[in-house]
């Protein structure tokens, strides 16, 4: 039965003169409106709004609101896009009056709390990317990369040798490309081999002098750690250029290996997968950034500093002596030590007196109600928490794969980290039933899709990501959900889904021309 219910827009439910609200009488002295306001600033007629009763509104999008599937009512393995659980206590925290009541033009002073926690919050992610200095600033996973790409060509320029290639491999996600060509790079597409690894080669052949970065997501969107990773680092540096690691997939590793590590000079974190941001809709998101030291100087402003007051006691320490900068963090200390052990007095400011950066890439000093979910994230798991996160995301998906691949063959193998691309091309060629079908069947089932036709490399791609959050029940439920849509007659599943309000509308159409009405 399809749902019927919010079938109908605001405007069509309006009735003339309903309102949501009934005023007094007014009790003072009443002007003509145009006395007080000059005919040109006025509307000549009131906008064409909806008038409806409140319960009428709220029912209208609290119906609406049941159209949708997220991570709080279903299973959601969207791969590539870790949709996991969030917990409730990092959006409270982040909702906090403290926290919300803060408005970004207030004086620093005034500010020294939140600047405290972003400082903070800016350690965490150097300490996990393995690299000593941090943007807070990118809105997005995109947005970071795109910043990143920006901070390595000015240091190019810096070095009076600007360069002018990316390569990425061809299982890349599309951002990378997009990113590399609004940096003003050309870009460059290596090879992956048949195991679906980064095909040395190919890389190679492509290396050369010109190459400012090489883009390489590890672990890849097939769910694999690169075993090249050694390699391709050492073959990028012997050239001079810089690796960026695209850190969608941190959720696989958290804990257990660090990107600064492995070879990566930069690297983008996304806070609304792997730090329980708000996901979807389009944001407000962030996409923090960590540079290796020599990167740190070409980084956007503002960072935030700590700046040592002294000692309480002591004779005062001399004023605006920053130790935020990197050189602090040795690999594998723990940041916070340094707070708690001293009881060091520090201010925290925006420091935007930075000559060699590249300058602002967004308003303020980044979406701060996202990093303080990151914030708040991180602290609840600590170092403990946070690997045994990547644990059991690496256990969820290498179970799930295990009760799938019969029937959803995994090209490239039998185990995986955090996620698996599984193929429905048997299928396709044996009975017409494609990728595309089995999503839209599961929607029926009461599971969102799994990503598809992603990665390009893998015909009839169906990317699985069960994260952490999801209880062995729901797995199965799910691996018994695709064993009978896959027994499924063709035609059945070229018309799902069948519960839903719209069952498949034409993609690019209704992308380019919404039609947001809707007729029986
Ligand atoms: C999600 C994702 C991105 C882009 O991140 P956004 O935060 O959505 O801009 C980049 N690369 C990979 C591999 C991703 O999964």
């Amino acid at each position: 039965m399809r749902n019927q219910r919010a079938t109908q827009l605001l405007f069509e439910l309006s009735h003339p003169g309903r309102g949501g609200a009934v005023l007094p009488a007014c009790d003072v002295p009443q002007q003509p409106i145009a006395e007080l306001i000059p005919d040109k600033h006025r509307a000549s007629a009131r906008p064409p709004l909806p008038e409806l009763a409140e319960p009428e509104v709220v029912r209208h999008y609290a119906n609406l609101s049941t159209l949708n599937m997220s991570v709080d009512t279903h299973f959601y393995p969207l791969g590539s896009c870790t949709m996991k659980y969030n917990s409730k206590r990092n959006e409270r925290v982040a909702g906090l009056p403290g926290i919300v009541d803060l408005h970004p033009y207030q004086p620093e002073s005034t500010l020294q709390g939140l600047l405290h926690l972003l400082y903070e919050l800016q350690c965490y992610l150097a300490e996990i990317a393995g690299l000593p200095c941090v943007s807070l600033q990118p809105a997005a996973g995109a947005h970071g990369e795109l910043t990143a790409l920006m901070v390595a060509a000015a240091y190019f320029r810096h070095q009076g040798r600007p360069r002018h290639k990316v390569l990425a491999p061809d299982s890349a996600h599309g951002t990378n490309p997009a990113s590399a060509a609004m940096a003003g790079f050309e870009f460059v597409t290596v090879r992956s081999n048949p195991q679906g690894f980064v095909d040395l080669e190919d890389l190679d052949a492509k290396l050369d002098d010109d190459v400012a970065v090489f883009m390489i997501t590890n672990p890849s969107t097939l769910g694999l750690f690169e075993r090249g990773m050694r390699s391709i680092a050492e073959r990028v540096h012997a050239k001079a250029g810089l690796i960026y690691l695209d850190g969608a997939n941190m959720n696989a590793i958290l804990g257990i290996c660090r990107p600064g590590d492995f070879g990566a000079d930069m690297m983008h974190f996304n806070p609304h997968k792997t730090f329980s941001g708000p996901h979807g809709g389009g944001g407000p998101g962030a996409g923090p950034i960590a540079v290796a030291e020599r990167l740190g100087p070409f980084l956007p402003t503002p960072v935030v500093e700590r700046v040592e007051v002294g000692v309480p006691g002591a004779s005062p320490a001399p004023p605006q002596q920053s130790v935020w900068g990197g050189a602090s963090l040795a690999p594998g200390t723990r940041a916070l030590a340094a707070d708690t052990q001293t009881n060091t007095c520090y201010r925290y400011r925006l420091a935007y007196d930075r000559p060699e950066s590249i300058g602002r890439v967004r308003s303020f000093f980044g979406n701060t109600g996202v990093l303080v979910r990151a914030y708040a994230y991180i602290r609840t798991h600590g170092p403990e928490g946070l690997r045994r996160v990547a644990e059991n995301a690496v256990l969820n998906a290498n179970y799930l794969l295990s009760q799938i691949k019969d029937v959803l063959p995994v090209p490239q193998g039998n185990r995986c980290t955090h996620e698996f691309v599984a193929s429905a091309a048997r299928l396709k060629a044996e009975r017409g039933i494609s990728a595309m079908d089995i999503a839209k069947r599961l929607l029926d089932y009461g599971f969102h899709a799994p990503t598809v036709y992603f990665p390009l490399t893998v015909k009839e791609a169906v990317m699985i990501e069960p994260t952490e959050t999801e209880s062995k029940e729901t797995l199965d439920a799910f691996a018994a959900a695709l064993r009978t849509i896959v027994q499924e007659p063709a035609e059945l599943l070229h018309e799902a889904p069948h519960t839903t309000i719209i069952s498949r509308p034409d993609e690019v159409t209704a992308a380019r021309k919404a039609v947001l009405r809707w007729k029986d």
